[in-house]
């Protein structure tokens, strides 16, 4: 998509920058950020003027029914530097059609394209010295949205708050991630809000997936919450199971996050004649080919990490590990995609776009 700048808007610069005192090479995942926020309210019925001044904490009122009725949602993205020192995006398009989505399930107004992309391009543009060139380093964008209204009578708000925040990457490797398939918990149900970015599908999250930690497990893969029988998600991630030489990945519904990743994984694999199907995944079909030997590869797919392979599941206490393979098509996708981020090779899919 081309990005247009945001002609309305009120700039207001960081006196000092704090990058000299950020070690880029031991940057702990989210923890650091830019120079500069963009913030946009919504008042009366409309969007005011943006403006983008130094980050900072801001006030809101103890009413403010963000804190009591969890009304937010955001967005995750990434911003890579070319060896031209030029900065690109990644399909941000799709990142603005999914915060709407999220927007109109919350019942929160719809971000304007102007406001949410011509904004991210002035704040990225402004803290470009923040991408480090290289592979494996990245700006992290995190759009978001909270409900500022004051009151606690149980209704949408009448004022919001567009945000947007950035933050130094370096790419994520989490260690070895084993997983436990849910049993009993959920993440997300049929007339749900699984299907939105919403601050609260995360912290549902937190609670078993800290009785997993406990048991050794770092992720949890989802099931559906009526049967528990078709695999999901993994953790905050989309996931893809390869059995023999096919990759697998279910639909995307009310349950699945219709993830930037997973979509641009598929159209790759397809174009590199790799046989990828769109169907749920029984957990039973996952069991009866780990004992087989067909299940190859297990991967979740998201920005973050891009890709995370997956080293084992454990199902009604039976560990299964996986195969330690010469040729993963999870890290072959992981390097195509990757590279095409980072303008390393060809973008055939005009996914990137230009700061
Ligand atoms: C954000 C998210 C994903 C991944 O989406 P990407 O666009 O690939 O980053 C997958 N599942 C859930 C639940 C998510 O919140």
């Amino acid at each position: 998509m081309t990005i247009k700048h945001l002609s309305e808007i009120d700039i207001v610069k960081a006196s000092n920058s704090k990058i000299n005192e950020v070690d880029f090479e031991n940057l702990a995942f989210g923890n650091v950020f830019t120079d500069h926020m963009l913030i946009c309210d919504y008042k009366d019925g409309k969007w005011q003027k943006p403006i983008i001044k130094a980050y900072e904490p801001f006030l809101i009122d103890p009413s403010a029914k963000v804190f009591h009725y969890g009304q937010a949602i955001f967005e995750g993205m990434k911003a890579y530097k070319d060896e031209n020192n030029d900065v690109w995006l990644f399909r941000p398009d799709e990142n603005l059609v999914r915060f709407n989505k999220s927007a109109v399930r919350m019942a929160m107004p719809e971000v304007p394209e102007d406001i949410f992309i011509g904004g991210l391009k002035t704040i990225v543009d402004i803290d470009r010295e923040w991408v480090k060139k290289g592979l494996g380093n990245t700006l992290y964008i995190r759009p978001f949205m909270i409900a500022i209204g004051s009151g606690v009578i149980a209704q949408p708000s009448t004022q919001y708050r567009f945000m947007i925040i950035l933050s130094p990457a370096r790419s994520y490797y989490s260690g070895e991630v084993k997983v436990i398939i849910a049993e009993h918990f959920s993440r997300a149900a049929n007339g749900g809000i699984g299907a939105a970015k919403a601050a609260g599908n995360y912290s549902a999250q937190f609670y078993p997936q800290k009785l997993a930690q406990e048991q050794g497990f770092q992720q949890i893969i989802w099931t559906d919450d009526a049967t528990h029988t078709k695999l999901e998600e993994a953790g905050t991630m989309n996931v893809f199971f390869r059995i023999n030489d096919t990759i697998y990945t279910a639909p995307t519904s009310e349950r699945i996050l219709d993830g930037v990743t997973r979509k641009s994984l598929i159209d790759l694999a397809k174009r590199e004649g790799i046989k990828v199907e769109v169907r749920s995944v029984l957990v039973d079909e996952l069991v009866a080919a780990a004992k087989d030997g067909t299940l190859k590869e297990i991967f979740g797919a998201g920005t973050a990490a891009v890709v995370n392979p997956i080293v084992g599941f454990s199902y009604k206490d039976v560990y299964y590990e996986l195969p330690k393979l010469e040729n993963s098509i999870a890290l072959d996708l992981k390097d195509k995609l990757t590279k095409i981020q980072y303008k390393l090779a060809e973008d055939t899919f005009g996914w990137t776009s230009k700061i």
